[in-house]
């Protein structure tokens, strides 16, 4: 058992100003990475930038990250950072901008290799300072050591071998306060995904379930919120972003697990979004696993049981049709997948996966 959460976590009001001698010192010359128009339209972007011009750090923006990011993409990045000799990235966004900065800061530290280094299990995976700051409240990023991307040349997507953490994580709720309730929604079931895989876990420890208890308590107080009941207070987005955190860091100890192993699929060949493509098949993942463990979850969530979770799912995310090939697709490729069969603490056979994917 270890417990290693290296990213150094400021969660409050106004966090980017109040630590921008923090931020400010992980550099001279920051790489600012961030998707096409949130980072901006959220407010974070201005604060970050204010509070490294404070300091005297110059900075570039790259703001081309796409959703499910292409290595591609992170090479593009890389070609601007290296170009004006940035020393430390920073990464402003939901899951995809924010693995993009982990990405590129390995690039660029690598600043000769070329893309395959990405996929070299053997590779050293030194990298640039790293500073990640949220904008949804879903994936967790900010203090996991995950980086996600897209290989078109094979058409799959999925975690890159090097574990990257960030050294500084700047957590305010209010960058979440302008997203869609499609943003809020699917990215709210992406983090309860991450808190109940990491729970049902073969490599569940009481640590790590004291992050994921922990984070289904949080996560449950702003449940209302995600089902339209009431309006959103400021200590709602907070919580959403925390319960994102907390969940990001029980994962960054267990890793995913089935639904998430599934889900890569729908995302790459239905174009579900990612938070979703997860909770199609968390009640599923539930059915299969020990009543007691999962009665315990569900109630610290406020769920009474199993297919009321699902009504929130179908409520909140809502239920795509997706097609039999593609659902048989995903279960034939975790199938083939000995370290993704061995995620759940229960055995796993086709006749599971299939009744996971409802097939
Ligand atoms: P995302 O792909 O980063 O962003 C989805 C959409 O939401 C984009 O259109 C984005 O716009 C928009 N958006 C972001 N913040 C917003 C805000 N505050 N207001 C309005 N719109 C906003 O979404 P995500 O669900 O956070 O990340 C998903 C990615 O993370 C996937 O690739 C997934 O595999 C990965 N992931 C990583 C981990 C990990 O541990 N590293 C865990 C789970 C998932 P812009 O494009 O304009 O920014
Ligand atoms: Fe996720």
């Amino acid at each position: 058992m270890n417990f290693y959460m290296p990213a150094k976590v400021y969660s409050e009001a106004n966090c980017v100003m109040n630590h921008s001698v923090e931020l400010a010192a992980l550099g001279t010359r920051a790489l600012i990475v961030t998707g096409k128009n949130s980072a901006r339209r959220c407010g974070a972007f201005g604060d970050v930038t204010a509070a490294l011009e404070e300091h005297g750090v110059t900075w570039v923006e790259f703001a081309e990250v796409e959703e499910n990011p292409s290595v591609e993409t992170i090479m593009r990045a890389r070609t601007v950072g290296c170009k004006v000799k940035a020393d430390f990235v920073i990464g402003i966004g939901g899951g995809s901008p924010m693995d993009a900065a982990k990405a590129v800061a390995l690039m660029m530290k690598h600043s000769d290799a070329d893309w395959p280094y990405l996929y070299d299990k053997s590779a050293e995976t030194s990298t640039l300072p790293i500073a990640l700051i949220p904008t949804t409240a879903g994936t967790g990023s900010e203090v996991t050591a995950v980086s996600v991307l897209t290989r078109h040349d094979k058409k799959v997507k999925g975690s890159i071998p090097h574990k990257i953490f960030a050294q500084l994580a700047l957590v305010d709720g209010k960058y979440v306060s302008s997203a869609p309730a499609s943003v809020l929604a699917n990215t709210t079931m992406d983090a309860l995904c991450h808190l109940y895989e990491s729970y049902i876990h073969a490599k569940a420890t009481d640590y790590s379930r004291m992050c994921a208890e922990q984070g289904i308590r949080v996560w449950a107080r702003s449940k209302d919120v995600i089902l339209g009941k009431r309006a959103a207070s400021a200590e709602d987005f907070q919580n959403m972003m925390n319960a994102s955190t907390m969940a990001g860091m029980a994962i960054a100890h267990t890793a995913t697990s089935l639904p998430h192993a599934l889900s890569y699929r729908l995302t790459y060949s239905a174009h579900m979004a990612h938070g979703k493509a997860c909770g199609y098949f968390l009640a599923g993942y539930l059915r299969e696993a020990d009543p007691n463990a999962v009665r315990h979850i569900l109630k610290l969530a406020g769920f009474e049981s199993i297919e009321e979770l699902e009504a929130y799912y179908v409520k909140t995310c809502g239920r795509d049709a997706v097609p039999q090939e593609i659902l048989a697709q995903t279960v034939q490729e975790v199938l083939g997948n000995d370290a993704k069969m061995k995620l759940p603490p229960f055995a796993v056979n086709e006749e599971v996966l299939t009744r996971i994917a409802g097939l």
